[in-house]
């Protein structure tokens, strides 16, 4: 790494940030040193500066933090996924076809879901649902008869009558049995309704996945049938007569798969598995592999939770090829292929942009610390440690740490005065900064240099939470690229971390990408006043965008909807702009009544008013404030 800001390069940045290795080729740093993105995989000359994005959305006023959607990067994922698949199976001379569907709960969006039907029509890429609400969304946005819609997770009459419903549209809408007892509700209702169901068998598998979702699969696995179920599930199938509608063999064994060889154990267990129902006379259509295809989130390309060591390409070959062997070896046709990857799809192609709204720092302060008459033996000691620079640097760090200790108990003795305790306090920092700066990074000779370095780390106060943007960095300990949105050609000087502004100790990011590593603390620059500071938080499109909830009552994010395009200046355009949720609306969830809130207030300022607290204007002036806030922004304003 370069030492000083003249020999910084963007290489550096790169090297720091890794924005290529988990950027998948849609995210770069431009020359500028800022933020780029090439949207469009058909167009990767074509790209968009992120800092011009920002400056476009401050100009139409938009407050942060905001999502960014980039539409191009949905709908080039949508089509590197199906034509991956389309390709291989040509290559493998594989004859049966690719079907894939796009499971909504990852992304429940109506213009992300819009977006993806759209993008995935030429290939007939279709739907999954696994609650009523999905199912009552995918009966309304999956219209093509040519595609298939899957309907996993629990199921009730009113679920299965929805299905049934889809039927009659004649759309290939897949009923996936979970439960023994799914089925023998589904029965009659079918037969009430004069309709016959596709029916589809989830699969308890046997190999167990790893990383954060291993309880997808398994023995005490919540979801699918075992073998003995499935084949008592085929008796009452042809008792009834309904042999002809089993369709789909389905299984899922967890999402974020990081390791292929568990893919690989998982396509063996259920084409083996389809093969065997083939020939024991069911009259399967398609096989369904589920989710699970990875996102390298920390660029590392190895099995750590947050990464995959497999490419898209290696993934489809294992699927396509690994299904072909061991149906050539039992002699049985190649069933149509289904994979009901989300995350995948969707993960790229949103961020969160926002701006640091302030510093937290213990170094910052400082006390005049010199000598006063009388002062305690604990204020001299530290001193002369101020002074003693050649000393061993653990040895200094030992002493300051314990003469800190003692001062702390002195003072809740009432032995140290305040002032003494600012005079220490400074002291202290002074001696950390001094034996943090005179230590060498790389050598690690120091055992509590990464302590060292983590109390001496600043705080960066970024106007988001993490709760509603980043759910699974708190929940799982999900790793989230977050890097600055620009400025890369500088060299980064601050040690800081990332708290967001809820009142929750909770509320901050605690692993950063750094370099192929993941640090407790991540290095960006120096914040000037009066210049904005902004970071993007990446690959947010999954999950994330979705599963937030309001703690402290912040709610949802502005949205930003971006096409690229050719002829635009700056190669793209702001489709649409879809506004955060008010203060007002968040508190409407929560059955406040807003008119009564605004009323009462009102009420109480005209009191003052009538008492001469207040001035008339300023009363009028006070209320007016009051309800222009309400239906503004919960987050800070900048
Ligand atoms: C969640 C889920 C998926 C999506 O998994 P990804 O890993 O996001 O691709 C697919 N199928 C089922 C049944 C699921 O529950």
């Amino acid at each position: 790494m370069a030492d000083g800001n003249s020999n910084w390069t963007i290489d550096d940045a790169e090297e720091l940030y890794g924005v290529r290795r988990w950027g998948a080729g849609y995210f770069s740093i431009g020359d500028s040193g800022n933020i780029q993105i090439a949207p469009n995989h058909r167009l990767p000359d074509v790209t968009i500066d992120m800092k011009d994005v920002l400056d476009e959305i401050r100009a139409e006023g938009i407050q942060l933090p905001a999502v960014i959607r980039f539409h191009d990067i949905l709908r080039s994922q949508v089509e590197i996924l199906n034509e991956t698949f389309a390709r291989t199976i040509e290559e493998a001379s594989y004859t049966g076809k690719y079907s894939g569907v796009f499971p909504i709960k990852v992304n429940q969006m109506r213009e992300v879901v819009e977006e993806i039907i759209d993008a995935g029509e030429p290939y007939n890429y279709g739907l999954e649902a696994g609650s009523k609400p999905e199912l009552m969304a995918v009966l309304a946005y999956n219209e093509n008869p040519d595609a298939l819609t899957v309907l996993n997770g629990y199921k009730d009459e009113d679920y299965l009558t929805l299905a049934l419903l889809g039927r009659q549209l004649r759309r290939r809408m897949i009923i996936v049995i979970e439960k023994f007892s799914e089925l023998e509700m589904l029965i009659p209702l079918a037969k009430k309704l004069g309709v016959q169901p596709l029916i589809g068998l989830r699969s308890k598998m046997m190999v167990r996945s790893s990383g954060k979702w291993a309880g997808s699969s398994g023995d005490r696995a919540k979801f699918g049938l075992s073998i003995t179920e499935i084949l008592n599930i085929i008796e009452l199938l042809k008792k009834e007569d309904m042999l002809d509608c089993a369709k789909l063999l389905h299984f899922h064994i967890g999402s974020q798969m990081s390791d292929i060889r568990k893919v690989k154990e998982a396509v063996s267990e259920g084409a083996r598995l389809y093969a065997k129902l083939i020939k024991e006379g069911v009259p399967l259509e398609y096989l369904d592999i589920g989710g699970g295809l990875g996102i390298d989130y920390d660029g590392t390309s190895s099995t750590t939770d947050s990464s995959r060591n497999y490419s898209t390409d290696e993934y489809v070959a294992d699927v396509v090829y690994g299904v072909k062997q061991i149906c050539d070896l039992e002699q049985v046709p190649h069933p149509n292929l289904v994979s009901e990857s989300g995350r995948a799809i969707t993960a790229h192609h949103s961020c969160v942009v926002t701006n640091i709204v302030g510093e937290i720092k213990n170094t910052g302060a400082q006390f005049d610390i010199s000598a006063s008459d009388g002062e305690h033996i604990l204020v001299s000691n530290m001193r002369e440690l101020v002074n003693s620079a050649d000393m061993h640097p653990q040895e200094r760090y030992n002493d300051a740490a314990s003469y800190k200790q003692s001062a702390y108990e002195a003072f809740k003795l009432g032995i140290l005065s305040l002032n003494e305790m600012a005079k220490l306090d400074t002291m202290y920092w002074r001696i950390l900064v001094e034996i943090h700066s005179s230590l060498d990074r790389e050598s690690f000779v120091f055992q509590e240099l990464e302590e060292l370095e983590d109390m001496l780390a600043s705080q960066y106060l970024c106007n988001f939470s993490i709760f509603q943007s980043a759910a699974d960095t708190w929940a799982i300990g999900q790793v989230l690229p977050i890097v600055p949105v620009s400025r890369l050609n500088e060299k980064p000087e601050v040690r800081c971390s990332i708290v967001d502004i809820t009142c929750d100790s909770d509320g901050k990011l605690s692993k950063y990408i750094e370099g192929t590593e993941i640090s407790d603390n991540i290095p960006m620059h120096t914040l000037h006043k009066n210049e904005d500071y902004y970071v993007g938080m990446f690959l947010t499109g999954a999950y994330q965008d979705v599963m937030g909830d309001m703690h402290n009552l912040f709610g949802r994010l502005t949205e930003v909807h971006i096409y690229c395009h050719d002829d635009e200046p700056g190669d793209f355009y702001i489709e649409e702009v879809v506004p955060g949720t008010s203060a007002e609306k968040v508190l409407e969830t929560m059955q406040y009544n807003t008119d009564f809130m605004a009323k009462t207030v009102k009420k109480c300022i005209d009191r003052e008013v009538r008492k001469g607290h207040i001035a008339p204007r300023e009363g009028v002036r006070w209320t007016d404030y009051y309800e222009k806030c309400l239906a503004g922004s919960t987050y800070l304003k900048a």
